[in-house]
């Protein structure tokens, strides 16, 4: 008799046509190149890296369609077709009719920021995101947390830890009135808590609060594709709805989105505001044109706007979505069954190794999750991140360091563009360090920058 298909696995819904050779090098040469990084990963030169997650920002493969796309660039200085190809996609599946496009996220929300923030105002949201909280702050801006009390707990299984906490907000609403609150600032899914979705019932529900005290809402739809697959994965009366149909549900809610095309729309480059509001639309068009470039192009060349068109058609494809964050959930998967301790859930775009379980013996100030980034890297030449105190920075005020709750090693999955062995390479070093945790020594900090020390700061092995 024929053994029994107790499982039917997914496989990436796409093909290899163009290969990109990786680097392979010796534990002795990544000892040297780590030494001269000042073992920082952010330091690293790309081509002494084998596995590169340390981010999926702009990191993404291209499809074929995308590629061909490249060649139909209209590069006029003013009203591009691709320009205005892109502008119906947007209303198409996001389903705003007004449209100004940047050359990134964070120009987005620089004249998003600028347009809506007075100084003194407050602006509530999900959890900070570090270019979204600066531009509010620039802006004359306070930022408020008023995300729900899991989001800050990796233990937490909750299935929406992106939701906000409406009892934080109208504390907030109290205390200041509605007046000094120009928008609520909705993330989804929340990058910095690990990729955690926010629920469509607890949008509506912060609709109807807002829509009662006179505030907007406004939306960073950054990576709103992997919300949309949870919350049809999740979420009661959901299971049926196309991917498309959440993602438009969804921005119905809110004023306007900002977004940064390096993620979703599977693009290396871009970004976008999309609004129903006229009169912010007209301000933006307008203040596009001083820091950005003409409103036709914003910053981008034809080009990459063809890119962006058809990456949004690609990116609501439910076998392509449920592939990417199916990746994550295999990767993160082995490492539970290893009992190595991540953040849970797990999220859309990365998994999280929780540094202070994983090595317990060392203090906050020897840099756990720095030095764990770097023992990854030396073991088998896979790049992550730190998200923990070196990140953090200092406070201001003291100029002690800010000693952060989580302290987290970021592992990134770009979109399309490493394959299931390549997960297992990366689990099997994890899992090889895990099993020598206990002879880890942390590091010694000898350089520091002022701003976003986490980018170039330098360090010592402790002996
Ligand atoms: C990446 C990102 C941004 C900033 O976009 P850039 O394209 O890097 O400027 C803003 N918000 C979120 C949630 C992001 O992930």
């Amino acid at each position: 008799m024929a053994k029994k298909i107790i499982k039917r696995s997914w496989a990436e819904p796409f093909k290899i046509k163009v290969v990109e050779p990786i680097s392979m090098t010796t534990k002795e040469y990544r000892e040297k190149t780590a030494k001269q990084a000042g073992y920082n990963t952010f330091l690293l030169k790309s081509q002494d890296i084998y596995i590169d997650l340390l981010t999926d920002s702009g990191t993404n493969a291209m499809s074929d369609y995308q590629w061909a796309g490249m060649m139909l660039g209209d590069e006029a200085y003013a009203g591009s077709k691709n320009f205005y190809y892109l502008w119906d996609n947007v209303k198409k599946y996001y389903g705003y009719p007004y449209f100004v496009p940047t050359h990134q996220g964070r120009a987005a929300e620089h004249l998003v920021s600028k347009i809506l923030i007075k100084p003194g105002d407050y602006i509530p949201g999900n959890m900070y995101f570090t270019t979204t909280r600066l531009h509010q702050e620039i802006a004359g801006g306070t930022f408020v947390d008023v995300i729900i009390d899991e989001a800050h707990d990796p233990q937490s299984l909750h299935p929406f830890k992106g939701n906000v906490d409406i009892s934080k907000l109208d504390k907030l609403v109290k205390e200041v009135g509605a007046k000094k609150i120009p928008y609520i600032s909705v993330a989804g899914p929340v990058n910095m808590a690990g990729g955690q979705p926010i629920s469509m019932a607890n949008i509506v529900e912060l609709k109807s609060y807002a829509k009662k005290n006179g505030i907007k809402m406004w939306l960073d739809a950054t990576r709103l594709v992997e919300n949309a697959y949870f919350i049809k994965q999740r979420e009661k009366g959901y299971e049926n709805k196309t991917i498309a149909q959440i993602l438009k549900e969804i921005c119905s809610h809110f004023e306007g989105i900002w977004v940064s095309a390096k993620k979703d729309l599977l693009v290396n480059i871009g970004g976008f505001i999309a609004t129903k509001n006229k009169n912010v639309y007209e301000e933006a068009r307008n203040l596009v044109v001083v820091y950005e470039g003409l409103h036709t192009y914003g910053g981008l060349a034809g080009r990459d706007m063809e890119a962006m068109a058809r990456g949004i058609e690609e990116m609501v494809n439910y076998d392509y979505i449920r592939s990417r964050i199916g990746q994550v959930e295999y990767f993160g998967n082995k490492l539970l069954e290893y009992k190595i301790p991540i953040v849970q859930p797990i999220g859309g775009h990365a998994i999280f190794l929780d540094a202070k379980r994983f090595l317990p013996h060392l203090k906050q100030i020897e840099f756990p999750a720095q030095t764990l980034a770097n023992e990854i890297y030396i073991d088998s030449g896979v790049r992550a991140m730190e998200r923990g105190i070196v990140s953090a920075g200092r406070n201001q005020k003291t100029g002690d360091h800010n000693y952060p709750k989580l302290e987290l090693v970021r592992l990134t999955l770009p979109r399309r563009v490493y394959t299931q062995a390549h997960i297992d390479v990366t689990y099997e070093s994890i899992a090889s360090v895990y099993d020598k945790r206990k002879s880890i020594k942390g590091l010694k900090m000898i350089y520091e920058p002022k701003y976003l020390r986490f980018f170039q700061a330098r360090f010592e092995k402790l002996k």
